[in-house]
């Protein structure tokens, strides 16, 4: 492990407060007291800081580490592609191997005729493809004003100007006061409405509400992620996605599922939509497709959609990022496939479900403030209420889900608070190897936090 001195920590501390602005970060905090932590090293589901403090990851640092951390042969996967090839451009038609096999690997394990790949370099990208995509068929196909995108509330798409548009988190947009126009916002996971019940009094909400609101004529898309994510862990009940692709068939609108933390076995199924045996028409992905190694998305369309474009196109498509299939992070997304299929991951994520609603079954029972827990393959999270019986939440100035938050990183646990909106949800979504006995420290460590902190929100 490597050693640092306090000299070297000090200067790595004041290094960092004076040149690095932090994503989704508080700035006010980090020039009052710089970094949290400095990490230096990962192994399995540990992190290592510069003072030798080892943590559970138990985000899996951003819902992304899904084989763990430490695993050379990835980085191997990297030196040897660079070692060949370091990078060359997919412009104008040019290719090299390493796309190609990604892929061919990729047709292989997305569901239905998924079978056609544009890779970005992340999931805010990916989205704002999936849209950009959706509206140049539309228009290819002679409807150009087909070209709103609606989706749910506490959705969570990334923080280009079209996902933040996207995206239902009240915080993310108001950091900029010109939002892309025509993206709509429904309340998420109205199954009833979206069936065709008009009688709820949030129809007109609804996806449905909304369509046909607006017309049909003018919705391109429905963007969904199978489970949210950062809304704080929102899996809908059975039914609700099938309900959705059902609506846009019915209106001729096309389905995208944003799959960037479901994907690569995080839900206990390679992919969300697996779950409900539900096929998107375009579906993003990020993340777990490299495990984080290295950045990587990807946009999967369906051949029908492809033929179609090029059916009605002999035009140039133009959208490309310079880093579109950059040959090092398809050979990481190749190799971590590999391992993501010989290790089984998506089948143990879905193992370890039970052993996660086991300890969250402990928590509820010995810590009054904790419930709604709820999980689905290695996503998972549980809520803090003042009192639960009676429904009344903690007021946002207590803190709880925050307090919460800090202690157990005190304690070598890094886990999520999810406040939006008034709510006190811990999240957690650690790497896929976790395994039995590691949940059971995560979940001490979670018991002893809640003590804690439950003296100080009394
Ligand atoms: N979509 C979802 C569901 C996400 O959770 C995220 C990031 O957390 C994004 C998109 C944005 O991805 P990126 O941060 O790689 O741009």
């Amino acid at each position: 492990m490597a050693t640092y001195n306090k000299d070297q920590i000090k200067n790595l501390l004041e290094l960092d407060k004076k040149h690095y602005l932090h994503p989704t970060s508080s700035l006010r905090q980090h020039q009052e007291s710089g970094p949290k932590r400095i990490f230096t090293e990962g192994k399995g589901v540990y992190l290592t800081d510069v003072n030798g403090g080892r943590y559970i990851d138990a985000l899996a640092s951003l819902w992304n580490v899904n084989v763990g951390h430490g695993r050379k042969e990835l980085g191997e996967a990297a030196s040897e592609q660079m070692g060949k090839l370091a990078y060359s451009s997919s412009f104008n038609n040019f290719s090299h191997e390493s796309v190609i096999r990604l892929s061919e690997k990729l047709a292989n394990i997305t569901p239905g005729d998924l079978n056609v790949f544009f890779y970005t370099s992340g999931g805010s990208e990916s989205n704002d493809t999936a849209f950009k995509l959706v509206r140049h068929y539309w228009k290819l196909k002679g409807q150009p004003q087909k070209k709103k995108i609606i989706g749910l509330e506490r959705a969570y798409h990334g923080i280009t100007i079209g996902a933040t548009s996207a995206t239902g988190i009240q915080q993310f947009q108001n950091m900029t006061n010109s939002l892309a126009p025509d993206f709509l916002h429904a309340a998420a996971h109205k199954t009833n409405c979206e069936l065709g019940d008009k009688n709820d009094p949030d129809f007109a909400r609804s996806i449905r509400g909304i369509i046909e609101n607006e017309g049909p004529e003018k919705i391109a898309a429905v963007i969904v992620e199978p489970i949210q994510g950062a809304g704080g862990v929102i899996i809908p009940p059975n039914g609700y996605l099938e309900a959705v692709r059902e609506l846009c068939d019915q209106y001729g609108i096309l389905m995208i599922a944003d799959e960037v933390i479901c994907g690569f076995g995080r839900t206990g199924k390679m992919f969300g939509v697996d779950h409900w045996n539900v096929i998107p028409d375009v579906m993003c992905m990020a993340k777990g497709i490299t495990s984080g190694y290295i950045p990587l998305g990807a946009v999967a369309i369906t051949e029908r959609l492809r033929d179609s474009l090029a059916e009605v196109s002999d035009d140039v498509l133009f959208h490309g990022f310079t880093y579109s299939g950059h040959p090092a992070a398809c050979a990481v997304a190749l190799k971590n496939i590999e391992i993501i299929e010989k290790e089984n991951l998506p089948a143990h994520a879905g193992k370890m479900e039970k052993e996660l609603k086991k300890g969250f079954e402990y928590l509820t029972e010995n810590h009054s403030l904790v419930t709604k827990s709820r999980a689905k393959g290695l996503i998972g999270a549980f809520e803090l209420f003042e009192d639960r019986e009676k429904g009344i939440p903690f007021k946002p100035e207590k803190m709880a889900a925050q307090k919460l938050v800090e202690e157990c990183l005190s304690r070598g646990l890094i886990v999520r608070a999810v406040t939006f909106g008034g709510t006190n949800i811990i999240a957690l979504s650690p790497p896929l190897i976790i395994n039995k006995e590691e949940i059971e420290k995560v979940i001490s460590i979670f018991s002893d936090a809640i003590q804690e902190v439950e003296k100080s929100l009394k």
